[in-house]
C-alpha cells in the first residue's frame, strides 16, 4: 500500500500586526525576562546602523547587539563566526534572540538561536529534523516583506564546501514571536521590494503547479497570490497599505512554504546565487523571466508586474561563462531533488539534463 504522508506544520504561537507595532517589543522582553532572565541578543541588518531604528531598541547593559552584513546572504561560516562573537559576548544564557531585518537577518537570528543550545556548527544541523532540542526564544522582525523567513521552519544558508544552499528545516526554527510592522518597510528601494515581494509569488506558483499538493498549502498560496497580484498591479507598489497587504502576503507565503515544496524556479535561483553570487530575489526574478514552457500563465503574470512597476532585470548573464561555469550551475541546480521532482517528476533528471539546463542559463 502506497505511504500516506500527512503534512505536519506548527504555526506562529503569537504575532503583534500593525503599523506603528515595533513599539511593542520592550514590553514583549519585560515579559519574557520576567519568565527567564538572561541578555537578549539582538541581530539588526547593517542598513539600520547608526539608523533611527537602531535607536528605538530596548538594549540594557550586557546585551549585544549585531549588524548583519547582508552584503552576501549568510553562509555557514558568516554563521559560525556570528556565534564566536556572541559567545564571547555574553556570560549567562540570553533570554531571546531578536531578529530585525530581511531573510538573511531573520535567518541568521534563527540559526543562532538554535545552535546556542544545540552547540556545535551550522552545518552539522543543514537537512530536515536535526535540530535536538529547541532553541533560544526567538522574535522576528521584518524589515522586507516576501521571503517568509519570518513564518517558515527554515533558514537558509550558504555551504560553499557542500555545494549547496540548505537551511535548518525544524519546527524548532520557527520564531516564537513576531513583530509585523508595515512601517518598517517604508525605505526599501524599489527594485529591492519588487525582487524580494517576487519571493511569495513564486514560491506559492511553484507549490500549486507542483505534484504535492494538499488543500492547506493550496489555500495559503492562493491568498497570497491574490495579494500579490493587488500589491504588483497596483499604481504605487510601495504605498502604505500595499507594503502592509505585501508583509500579509510573504506571512502566507511563508505559511504555504512551511506545508508543501518549491519548484523549478528555486533550484535554478539556487545555483545562480551559488556560483555566480546572485541574491535570492533578484536570482528567482531571473529564473521566472524564463519560465515560459513550464509555467506559461504565470510567467505572463509576472512579465506583466515587470511591466506595470517598470522594472527591469539584467540580462545576458551567461554571456562569457565557461563550459566548467556551466557544469557548476548545472550541479549546483540538479542536488535539489525535492522541489525537481515535485515540478517536473520521479525523471526530473531525463527531462532536466545538462544540455537542457544550459539552455535556460544562457537564455537569462
Ligand atoms: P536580505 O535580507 O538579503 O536584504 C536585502 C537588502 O535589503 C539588503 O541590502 C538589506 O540591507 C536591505 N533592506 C532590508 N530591509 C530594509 C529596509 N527596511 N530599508 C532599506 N533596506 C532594507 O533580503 P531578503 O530578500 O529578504 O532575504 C534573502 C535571504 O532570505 C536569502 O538568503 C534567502 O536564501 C533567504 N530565504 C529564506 C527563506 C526562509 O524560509 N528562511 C525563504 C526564502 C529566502
Ligand atoms: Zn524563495
Amino acid at each position: 500500500m502506497k505511504e500516506v504522508i500527512f503534512p505536519r506544520s506548527r504555526n506562529i504561537e503569537q504575532y503583534v500586526f500593525g503599523k506603528g507595532s515595533f513599539s511593542n517589543l520592550a514590553e514583549l522582553l519585560d515579559q519574557r525576562r520576567a519568565i527567564e532572565d538572561g541578555p537578549v541578543i539582538y541581530f539588526m541588518d547593517h542598513y539600520f546602523s547608526g539608523n533611527h531604528l537602531s535607536t528605538r531598541i530596548p538594549v540594557r547593559d550586557g546585551d549585544p547587539v549585531i549588524f548583519v552584513d547582508t552584503t552576501h546572504e549568510p553562509t555557514v561560516q558568516m554563521v559560525n563566526d556570528q556565534m564566536d562573537t556572541v559567545e564571547s559576548m555574553i556570560d549567562s544564557k540570553p533570554s531571546a534572540v531578536v531578529g530585525i531585518g530581511g531573510g538573511s537577518t531573520l535567518d541568521t537570528a534563527k540559526a543562532i538561536s538554535n545552535l546556542l543550545t544545540n552547540q556545535g556548527k551550522a552545518e552539522d544541523y543543514q537537512g530536515w529534523d536535526l535540530v535536538r532540542v529547541p532553541g533560544i526564544y526567538k522574535i522576528g522582525i521584518p524589515t522586507i516583506s516576501g521571503t517568509g523567513a519570518e513564518t517558515s521552519r527554515t533558514c537558509v544558508l550558504t555551504n560553499y564546501e557542500k555545494h549547496l544552499k540548505l537551511g535548518m528545516n525544524s519546527p524548532f526554527t520557527i520564531f516564537d514571536q513576531l513583530i509585523l510592522d508595515p512601517e518598517l518597510t517604508a525605505t526599501v528601494p524599489k527594485d529591492q521590494y519588487f525582487y524580494t515581494g517576487m519571493d511569495t509569488f513564486i514560491h506559492c506558483i511553484e507549490s500549486l503547479n507542483g505534484r504535492y499538493r494538499h488543500a492547506l498549502a493550496d489555500s495559503y498560496s492562493k491568498m497570497a497570490l491574490q495579494l500579490c497580484s493587488d500589491v504588483f498591479q497596483a499604481d504605487d507598489m510601495l504605498s502604505e497599505s500595499n507594503r502592509e497587504q505585501l508583509m500579509v502576503a510573504s506571512y502566507f507565503g511563508g505559511c504555504a512554504l512551511a506545508n508543501s515544496y518549491v519548484g523549478l524556479v528555486h533550484p535554478l535561483s539556487a545555483a545562480l546565487s551559488l556560483v555566480l553570487g546572485y541574491h535570492h530575489g533578484l536570482a528567482n526574478c531571473l529564473v521566472m523571466n524564463i519560465m515560459e514552457e513550464y509555467y506559461p500563465e504565470e510567467t505572463a503574470i509576472f512579465h506583466d508586474f515587470l511591466d506595470k512597476q517598470s522594472i527591469e532585470l539584467p540580462t545576458g548573464i551567461a554571456e562569457g561563462l565557461s563550459a566548467d561555469d556551466f557544469e557548476q550551475l548545472y550541479l549546483s541546480c540538479i542536488i535539489h531533488e525535492k522541489p525537481l521532482a515535485n515540478a517536473l517528476g520521479d525523471n526530473f533528471q531525463t527531462i532536466l539534463d545538462r544540455d537542457r539546463a544550459t539552455q535556460l542559463f544562457q537564455r537569462m
